[in-house]
């Protein structure tokens, strides 16, 4: 049932206990560091419950910008043994370190995720996500290892061969982007594999970009799998922060590792359990690189209720979109997983899709472009142009704006390497 179980079942006491006793160590390490030495020297030295956390300052993404490359350090470079990078392509990148200690952590925390995905030691883990600076492609290596699993480092692409090493090696299990699960899925027919019944794929661990449940049931449809949403991000670790159990209803996010707070991203306030506003985290074991209170922008909610799996460490929600994703078209708040949620609710519509925001006649309009089935385009045109108007119906009542919908053919969006671009606003 649990890769770890002491630490998995923590009784909540036991678990809230350790994190104050691991916060006021986390706040001792970080005052190592160039920038906290100095940002927290007027504040209290340690902490007897966890509401005094509230009383730190928050962390946010320019603090690491403006403080490259090295201001967040906080050992020697004795003591560091690997540095990686947030995905951002442009700019000066955020970089997070790590001694031996934490990257043995890591590890574990990854194993526990896979494990409580059903990945067991006999398991073939090819391993889609990005190997280098991006967190994806070692973060899941060295957890897989050390699961015990047979893992392939095929990181992403090359879908003609990815499927030829699926195929031979009986890959069991894959960590791979919603975006990519598709993309690799148009390639089977091709090389004359079919995904269901030529391989033994039993599990698509899926993240690292934002995806709606509509999204995940179409993976698990087309590949007759069971998928799981995986979230992390680069400043905490990169994947092994939160994985969804066997439940599939929210993510277990590691309290023995990291301390979860949602706030109000207006106003900085902490809100109740169940409300929903930006994940706010700190590291509560990591020596290279504390982070205290760091503002994920990622929005999301605590579930208010214990899992029936048995783990204490509490779930997060899907994650609904970034704080700073949110689209204001003509005065009204979009988020791009709104669009998504909606247009995946049709059978006809294949994963791809895009929204463009340009600017007519001095207001905003959104175009929603979706591919849809093939078959489509070959039956008569009002099939087509009945589907174009329920999805334009629904987007309008979902949404509160009026999108032009255009439905084009499998193959005909542009694609991006590594995560999946979206939003393209050209207003
Ligand atoms: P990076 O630091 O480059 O790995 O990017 C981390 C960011 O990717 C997070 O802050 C989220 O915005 C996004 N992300 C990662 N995993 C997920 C997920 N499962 N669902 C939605 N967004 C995700
Ligand atoms: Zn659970």
């Amino acid at each position: 049932m649990f890769w770890d179980k002491q630490a998995e079942t923590l009784k909540r006491g036991k678990l809230e206990a350790l994190q104050i006793k691991q916060f006021n160590k986390t706040l001792d390490w970080a005052k190592q560091s160039l920038y906290y030495k100095e940002k927290l020297k007027d504040s209290i030295p340690s902490i007897s419950k966890l509401e005094d956390i509230k009383r730190f300052p928050f962390t946010a993404k320019q603090d690491l910008r403006d403080n490259f490359p090295y201001g967040f350090l906080a050992v020697s470079l004795d003591d560091s043994v690997r540095l990686h990078s947030s995905s951002g392509t442009t700019g000066i990148p955020t970089v997070v370190f790590h001694t031996p200690e934490d990257i043995d952590h890591w590890a574990g925390l990854v194993a526990r995720c896979l494990y409580m995905a059903g990945m067991r030691k006999d398991d073939v883990f090819q391993n889609m996500m990005g190997y280098g600076l991006f967190t994806g492609g070692l973060g899941l290596h060295y957890g897989s290892e050390k699961l015990g699993a047979l893992t392939i480092p095929f990181g992403p692409g090359n879908s003609k061969r990815q499927i030829w090493f699926m195929k031979t090696f009986g890959t069991t299990a894959v960590h791979i982007l919603p975006s990519y699960a598709f993309r690799l899925h148009s390639f089977f027919a091709g090389e004359g594999v079919d995904p269901v019944k030529d391989l033994k794929l039993r599990v698509a661990i899926i993240g690292a970009e934002p995806h709606t449940e509509g999204m995940r049931k179409q993976i698990e449809k087309l590949y007759q799998i069971k998928a799981y949403n995986s979230y992390g991000l680069s400043e905490m670790c990169g994947p092994g922060v939160a994985l969804e159990c066997e439940q599939q209803q929210g993510m277990h996010l590691w309290e023995d590792h990291y301390y979860m707070e949602i706030i109000d991203p207006a106003t900085g306030e902490v809100l109740p359990d169940g409300q929903e506003g930006e994940l706010v985290l700190t590291t509560l074991q990591r020596r290279a690189m504390p982070l205290i209170r760091y503002r994920t922008r990622d929005l999301t909610r605590i579930i208010p209720a214990e899992c029936a799996c048995g783990r204490t460490h509490r779930r997060i929600e899907r994650i609904k979109g970034r704080d700073d994703d949110m689209l204001i078209i003509n005065g009204v708040n979009i988020f791009p997983m709104q669009i998504e949620q909606t247009i995946m609710k049709y059978d006809e519509v294949q994963s791809h899709y895009l929204i463009e925001i340009t600017k007519e006649d001095f207001l905003d309009k959104v175009h929603v472009k979706v591919e849809v089935h093939e078959g489509l385009f070959t039956e008569s045109f009002s099939a087509l142009e009945k589907l174009q108007k329920h999805i334009t119906a629904d987007l309008k009542s979902e949404l509160g704006v009026n999108p032009k919908v255009h439905l084009v053919e499998p193959g005909s969006l542009p694609v991006t390497e590594g995560k999946a671009k979206r939003v393209y606003d050209l207003r």
